[in-house]
């Protein structure tokens, strides 16, 4: 293999370009990249999208920004993993994240600043949300630029994380969009620390949705099928994470990777059950209905497919031109 050429580049930057020859050699011309919270939340809220996107040769990175150590485990036999154990969870879902990876077939991960950087900070309100080791305790400006190395380095057009209330309203969802949006916009300026690499803009910032009417729909199943609560609760309006349709712009309607999320899923074994709603809304519905994916447009211009029956975008790389500042043949 030829030397990289980055290896000049100061400390951060020389490890992940030498860690990732294999995707520098052959930059594919479309590149995405998704930036979660935890282990699992890349298989629940884009599964689908992502194998979508590895299939149609877009060059696809997840960053993770935290291990997921404080979550419940859901196995019995695996319950001493706890953090208020023996605290190894963290250790045990970096190999279920790693399975779910290949499942969806996304080659190029990285936990944000290193494996073990940033601490999961637990449930809202909860102890842990003060932990210094925290994701949601960590200087904003630290946690952006370890994310400004990526961007610089992989150089996506697209982006998605969450919206600002985090989803659910996980403290590290919430972190991950303020992090996100900070990171990219600093990337974008040249002279923010041009020691992590050459400055990008990132086209278009997705934030991952639940539209009402399609979780109403779920919601529909469950109850007729025998009552089955959805996420706990009876009523829509009680799940903290719906949108509504109008604010949604863009759905991936990827049907035919709707069993590679649920492998995904279930490869997250200490944390999704397989009797969970994904799995009840795919028996009931059939798995086509996890194949689709909504997303609102946070950063850029919306470009409608005419197709669509509510005018949304069916496509995350809608607009951007071939391959509008993409590389010309490789890294500078
Ligand atoms: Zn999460």
């Amino acid at each position: 293999m030829r030397p990289h050429r980055r290896v000049g580049h100061p400390v951060g930057w020389t490890h992940i370009a030498q860690s990732r020859t294999a995707y520098a050699e052959r930059v594919p011309d479309r590149r995405l990249l998704a930036v979660h919270a935890h282990p699992d939340d890349e298989a629940v809220g884009t599964g689908s999208t992502l194998a979508h996107y590895v299939d149609a040769g877009v060059g696809v990175t997840v960053v993770t920004c935290t291990a997921g150590e404080l979550g419940e485990v859901l196995v019995e036999d695996l319950a001493h993993l706890a953090a208020d154990r023996t605290d190894r969870l963290g250790e045990h879902r970096q190999g279920e994240l790693a399975d779910a990876l290949a499942i969806l077939g996304v080659s190029d991960h990285r936990y944000l600043g290193g494996v073990g950087r940033y601490r999961d900070s637990g449930m809202a309100g909860t102890p842990a949300n003060g932990d210094p080791r925290s994701f949601a305790q960590a200087d904003l400006l630290a946690a952006a630029d370890d994310l400004v190395v990526v961007i610089r380095e992989v150089r996506p057009q697209v982006m998605v994380t969450y919206d600002p209330r985090g989803g659910y309203g996980h403290p590290d969802h919430i972190q991950a969009n303020r992090v996100a949006h900070y990171a990219a916009a600093l990337a974008a300026v040249p002279s923010h620390r041009p020691d992590l690499g050459p400055a990008w803009t990132v086209s278009k910032i997705y934030w991952s949705a639940l539209p009402r009417s399609y979780v109403e729909q779920g919601m529909r199943a469950l109850v007729d099928a025998g009552g089955t609560r959805l996420f706990g609760v009876d009523r829509v309006e009680d799940l903290p994470f719906i949108v509504e349709d109008d604010a949604v712009t863009t759905v991936i309607d990827a049907g035919d990777q709707a069993e590679r999320k649920l492998a995904a899923l279930r490869a997250h074994r200490t944390q999704v059950s397989d009797d969970g709603p994904f799995f009840a809304l795919a028996e009931l519905l059939g798995p086509h209905v996890l194949g689709r994916e909504f997303y609102r447009l946070a950063g850029g211009v919306a470009v409608a497919d005419p197709g669509h029956p509510l005018q949304w975008e069916t496509d995350l790389f809608a607009g951007i031109g071939e391959p509008a500042g993409a590389p010309s043949g490789g890294h500078p």
